[in-house]
């Protein structure tokens, strides 16, 4: 049975906070939870299951968005029509990165920011992150453009900062052609 995720608001103070680092093993209680994450996730990427549950689009979580301050992000990325690639990520770091730094043009969102923010978010065009997988295996990943800025977004929620932290706020378009706009 679905079971919808309650997802915290942006002013609740789990998202303000620097999460801790994981000891291994997860709870079966964080096991679960990851689970239902990665549900809740691609189900609002499903058009009638999102209307259905009436479920936010998203393609990420950090757990302090469920007030769990512990570091660890999901990721579920539509790669192709229907097609989703799923990203648990433990103790996540971004050991490398490009110097090329894109924004999407449409600007960012997150699932516990219930408005607008206009404004580009500059990111990394490309990022290598490190870190574990559930079960305590190493994991490294190599992330490009979209999937690039999600591991971003998310992982600065692991730091307390989100999206509009970022924005320019006496020039929130970036319109020099200093980045490249996705
Ligand atoms: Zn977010």
């Amino acid at each position: 049975m679905f079971k919808k995720l309650k997802i915290l608001d942006e002013k609740d103070k789990h998202l303000r906070k620097i999460s801790d680092e994981v000891v291994f093993p997860l709870s079966d209680k964080e096991k679960q939870l990851i689970k239902q994450i990665i549900e809740n996730l691609t189900y609002s990427q499903i058009e009638s299951l999102a209307e259905k549950y009436k479920l936010r689009p998203g393609m990420g979580l950090a757990f302090p968005q469920v007030a769990i301050n512990k570091r660890v992000i999901v990721i579920v990325h539509e790669y192709e029509d229907g097609k989703f690639d799923n990203y648990v990520v433990v103790n996540p770091k971004i050991v490398s990165h490009s110097e090329e730094i894109i924004a999407t043009d449409a600007g960012e969102g997150c699932l516990s920011v219930n408005r607008d923010v206009e404004g580009h978010v500059k990111r990394f065009a490309r990022v290598t992150i490190e870190g574990f997988d559930e079960h305590g295996n190493k994991l490294k990943i190599r992330a490009r453009e979209e999937l690039s800025i999600a591991f971003q977004h998310e992982i600065d929620h692991l730091n307390g900062i989100l999206f509009y932290d970022h924005i320019d706020k006496k020039h929130p378009f970036i319109t020099d052609g200093s980045i490249r706009l996705i």
